[in-house]
């Protein structure tokens, strides 16, 4: 290295280390496969443990398993009476295939003015954000104005069992403090019109129940009569449930939503027909459309192994997402369409989240946006998958997505998510560490 890159490398800001940080870090494999056959996170967290140590901080790395690992640090504020602030982001990615992608999903290629990769999205982009922030604040000597503990976290896309969750377990004396947390998925911006973008905060998320269904029936020769068939019976009851459609639930978060949506596009809401009214909203509907009502889809099935074998059992499993305050309702019209014959168990099963459009964190979000976009309005929406605040909220602490992007108005945002060509523009990178120096100068 020249002095000349010395020098450079001393006076680099956020907005010039943030792009470097997220290509390295799509770079490192992380994929989660779910069943522990995958790289883990190991080298990620030693990359992301490498950065903060060399500004000064003092990083904890924790593994739940071999080679799953988490890092967390705890930057200290200017009044540590003040209660704290959580900031996390998930190191894991879902598996990507390469004959898929224009670009190898590993490679964190820059073309088009995009970053490419697994993760460019979700979420080694606010990984990123928060190192490069993080980074420059302490070689600035500008501390937060009150605690801010980072935690870089495994095993999101499987749960966080054995990333936030076991952290919380087993380690709640790391979140000492953290009232509030942010983290995915939020803060990102849909156009309006040239001068009004409508920034997305996540203030609820739907709860989960991944479901295994088993039917039990008489065994026998498929030559036969058999007015007990387990494949039968399964079939009807899963075809039952994936034609359901549940009732529209306004949550508190939905309906704030929709009273803005309807403000900024100038759309009467008619609340006999929601569904044609968010139908008008283009590529929008999908992000909104789940999160009118619980829903349940079908995703496998299993059953038999000789076409003249009438077997004894068979299985599905349903993916199952339930609305803040309506996971009763849910159980209630689940089994009224299973029927008596078809029992359910959990694969997987995880609390729905709400919390208030309102206080001082929304605030100082809200500023923050506006101070890099003047045409920043921000409005509050409920996710309809589930991320590691679920986690945290146990700690008792009120949680928002919110990595702040300006995105350009053509981009299919929400289809980057675990999609092929998931990419964010560079664009967008410098312009999320920007209003995240500035939030946490708020926080
Ligand atoms: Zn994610």
């Amino acid at each position: 290295m020249s002095d000349q890159d010395d020098l450079h490398r001393h006076a680099s800001t956020a907005a010039d280390e943030v792009v470097d940080l997220c290509r390295e870090l799509i770079r490192i494999d992380t994929t989660n496969t779910g069943d522990d056959s995958g790289p883990g996170e190991r080298a990620a967290a030693e990359y992301v443990a490498g950065k903060l140590a060399e500004v000064g901080l003092e990083p904890r790395v924790f593994e739940s398993e071999p080679g799953r690992t988490s890092v967390v640090a705890r930057v200290p504020g200017e009044d540590p009476q003040r209660e704290a602030l959580l900031v996390h982001g998930h190191l894991d990615v879902v598996p990507a295939d390469a004959a898929d992608w224009e670009v190898h999903p590993f490679s964190g290629e820059i073309v088009d003015g995009c970053v490419w990769g697994r993760g460019a999205v979700d979420m080694k982009d606010m990984d990123a954000m928060m190192l490069a922030v993080i980074r420059q604040r302490l070689r600035e000597g500008r501390r937060p104005p009150r605690d801010v503990v980072l935690a870089f976290l495994a095993d999101e896309e499987a749960g966080g069992v054995l990333g936030a969750r076991w952290l919380v377990d087993n380690h709640p004396e790391l979140f000492d403090g953290c009232t509030e947390a942010v983290g995915e998925v939020g803060g990102f911006s849909v156009t309006v019109r040239d001068d009004l973008r409508l920034y997305l905060i996540e203030t609820a998320e739907k709860g989960m129940a991944w479901m295994r269904l088993t039917a039990r029936g008489r065994a026998g020769h498929g030559s036969m009569l058999n007015d007990d068939n387990a494949v039968t019976e399964l079939s009807e009851a899963v075809a039952r449930l994936g034609r359901h459609r549940f009732p529209i639930r306004l949550t508190k978060t939905v309906r704030t939503f929709l009273e803005e949506l309807s403000d900024v596009f100038g759309m009467r809401l008619d609340p006999d027909d929601l569904d044609a009214t968010v139908a008008k909203l283009g590529p929008m509907a999908r992000l909104i459309g789940a999160t009118l009502r619980n829903t349940v889809n079908p995703t496998m099935l299993s059953a038999g192994y000789k076409v003249n074998v009438i077997p004894q059992r068979a299985e599905a499993q349903v993916d199952g997402r339930f609305l803040p305050g309506f996971e009763d309702e849910f159980f209630a019209q689940v089994d009224d369409l299973l029927g008596p014959k078809v029992q359910r168990e959990f694969v997987q099963h995880n609390i729905a989240l709400e919390t208030e459009f309102e206080g001082a964190l929304m605030d100082a979000m809200a500023a923050a946006l506006r101070s890099e976009d003047p045409y920043a309005r921000i409005a509050p929406y409920c996710l309809s998958g589930g991320t590691d605040a679920k986690s945290f909220s146990l700690l008792g602490m009120r949680c928002f997505g919110f990595a702040p992007l300006r995105l350009p108005a053509n981009l299919d945002f929400s289809g980057m998510f675990h999609g092929v060509n998931e990419r964010v523009p560079v664009d967008s990178l410098t312009f999320g560490v920007k209003v995240f120096d500035s939030f946490l100068d708020r926080c």
